[in-house]
């Protein structure tokens, strides 16, 4: 079989600095079709009120929807969006914002898409299902890990299944990364997020599909988690880091794969609700076997930043829940085989999942 090296879209325009949400009136202006065209700026519901909404750059017609990031982005919310957006306006929006974590940038990045393209955000979990161009869109992170500020998918829980809309036309045209931004995330949620990256890094390093495409990128995203931290950084410093680890760890996945924990985690986020870093979390402390020296350095950073996880998450599950969970974690074969390579069905079996899910 011909094998085809694949060509994938990154982002076009990224602006980085404390401070630089200042310009994003300026960057938008261009991008401003006429003034019946709006900005819809999708936004993180922490920031209702805040500091930070009243220097969105909103004019004519604008529009600032809040969203709460308690769960997970859906593939019904994202229908609901679209669906309220059009029936608003007499024409399409001239651009999307998302502000705020992987939640709200998952959820700008679909509705951008589906304001494009018919039908459900559910008929488009996949890979490279986008008919059309999705309309102009912006990232704004204001917390640091998931990388989904470059990344080519969005991932969504649909009816069904939790599952990435992977394609070219998913990926911001416009990212806006201002370290400030991320100045009030609670201690855990930077902990949990952060180690997002550093899973990123670890699980696309061990991985069996690694090259130096993905090695350049997810080295410089470890040591900059591991100078982030265990390291004795201002904040200042610190914040700068970690939105660039996030950057490269994004990339770094971006032309390999994630691997065992990312898997199992897409198994809890799915039957328990449990969202994506504190699932990743909760997965990675009990994988020694396949990543010892990043479970080392895991315990380490968990115990400098005196993080407790919650235990017992999986207790209540009744043998047919369990069965779900562990059939969602198993289906997700890039990962598995990323992980293990092409044999990997002989070393994961359902039982071996169960015995590490009823750790957690
Ligand atoms: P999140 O967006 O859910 O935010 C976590 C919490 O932090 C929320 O309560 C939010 O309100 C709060 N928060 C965010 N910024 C804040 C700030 N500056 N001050 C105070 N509170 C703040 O979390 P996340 O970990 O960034 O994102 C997780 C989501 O990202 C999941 O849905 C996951 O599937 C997705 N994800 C996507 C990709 C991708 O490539 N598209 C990659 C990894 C994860
Ligand atoms: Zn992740």
């Amino acid at each position: 079989a011909s094998e085809k090296y694949r060509n994938f879209p990154m982002v076009p325009r990224v602006v980085f600095g404390n401070g630089s949400f200042d310009q994003l009136g300026d960057i938008l202006l261009a991008k401003r079709k006429h003034s019946e065209a709006p900005v819809i700026f999708l936004v993180d519901d922490v920031f209702e009120g805040s500091q930070l909404s009243s220097r969105i750059p909103q004019i004519f017609s604008d529009q600032i929807i809040y969203v709460s990031a308690n769960e997970e982005p859906k593939t019904q919310q994202v229908d609901t969006l679209v669906g309220m957006i059009r029936e608003n306006f007499s024409e399409l929006p001239s651009g999307i914002v998302g502000i705020g974590g992987g939640t709200l940038l998952d959820l700008a990045k679909a509705v951008a898409i589906l304001l494009n393209n018919k039908g459900s955000a559910a008929d488009y979990q996949g890979w490279d299902l986008v008919q059309r161009k999705s309309i102009y869109h912006v990232g704004i992170p204001t917390i640091s890990g998931t990388g989904a500020e470059v990344s080519r998918t969005t991932v969504l829980l649909g009816p069904e299944k939790k599952l990435g809309i992977n394609s070219d036309y998913t990926t911001f045209d416009q990212v806006l990364l201002d370290p400030e931004l991320t100045n009030g995330v609670p201690k855990e949620q930077w902990f949990y997020t952060g180690m997002d990256c550093f899973i990123h890094c670890i699980e696309s390093l061990k991985g069996t599909y690694l090259n130096a495409f993905s090695q350049s990128y997810g080295e410089k995203a470890l040591d900059l988690c591991k100078e982030v931290f265990l390291g004795n950084l201002s904040e200042e410093e610190s914040r700068n880091k970690l939105m660039m680890a996030s950057w490269h760890g994004g990339m770094s996945i971006a032309y390999s794969q994630v691997g065992v924990a990312h898997a199992m985690s897409y198994g809890l986020g799915y039957q328990l609700g449990i969202k994506h870093g504190l699932g990743n979390c909760l997965v990675f402390q009990y994988l020694e076997e396949f990543y010892p020296d990043g479970v080392q350095l895991f315990k380490q950073m968990m115990e400098k930043h005196q993080i407790e996880l919650p235990k017992g998450i999986c207790r209540n599950l009744d043998e047919h829940e369990m069965d779900a969970m562990i059939s969602i974690a198993m289906g997700m074969e890039p990962l598995w085989e990323n992980a293990l390579g092409q044999n990997w069905r002989n070393l994961i079996t359902p039982a071996k999942l169960k015995s590490i899910y009823r750790k957690i």
